[in-house]
C-alpha cells in the first residue's frame, strides 16, 4: 500500500446490514468513494457462490448495532481460515473474518457505490 496524496483524510461513519436487517454494523474509515480503494473479487467457489467483496474495515473500531458477531452463522472450508458469517434468516454474507481481520461484504454497506471501488481478481480457485 502506497500513499498517494498529502490531502488531510476525513473519517466517514459507515453502516451496513444484511438484507433483512437483524445484523447491522458500523465503523469509520475514509472515504471508499475516492477511486483507490481496492477490492478483491475472488473467483473461488464460495465467493462466487455468495457475491463477496470482501472490504477490509479497523477492527477495533468494528461494532454491530444489531445482532452480535457469534449470532451469524459460521462456515469455513478448505484450509479453514476465513470464516465467513452468514444471517441465519435472510442468508447475506456479511462478514467474512481471518486471523485478526475483519471485512465486510462491499455489498452490505449502506451507500456504498460499488462502481467507485477498485476491483482486484483474486484467482481463489487456483490459489486457495
Ligand atoms: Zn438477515
Amino acid at each position: 500500500m502506497s500513499s498517494q496524496t498529502d490531502t488531510p483524510t476525513e473519517t466517514r461513519q459507515y453502516n451496513g446490514a444484511c438484507h433483512c436487517g437483524k445484523f447491522k454494523y458500523t465503523f469509520p474509515h475514509a472515504p471508499f468513494d475516492n477511486g483507490e480503494t481496492e477490492v478483491y473479487s475472488c473467483n473461488c467457489s464460495s465467493c462466487t457462490a455468495s457475491g463477496l467483496l470482501p472490504l477490509r474495515v479497523p477492527a477495533k473500531d468494528f461494532t454491530f448495532t444489531a445482532g452480535t458477531l457469534d449470532g451469524l452463522t459460521r462456515y469455513t472450508w478448505n484450509t479453514g481460515k476465513y470464516v465467513h458469517h452468514f444471517c441465519p434468516v435472510c442468508g447475506t454474507e456479511t462478514v467474512l473474518t481471518y486471523d485478526d481481520n475483519v471485512t465486510v461484504n462491499a455489498r452490505t454497506v449502506a451507500g456504498l457505490d460499488l462502481e467507485k471501488l477498485k476491483l482486484k481478481k483474486f484467482d481463489g480457485a487456483n490459489l486457495l
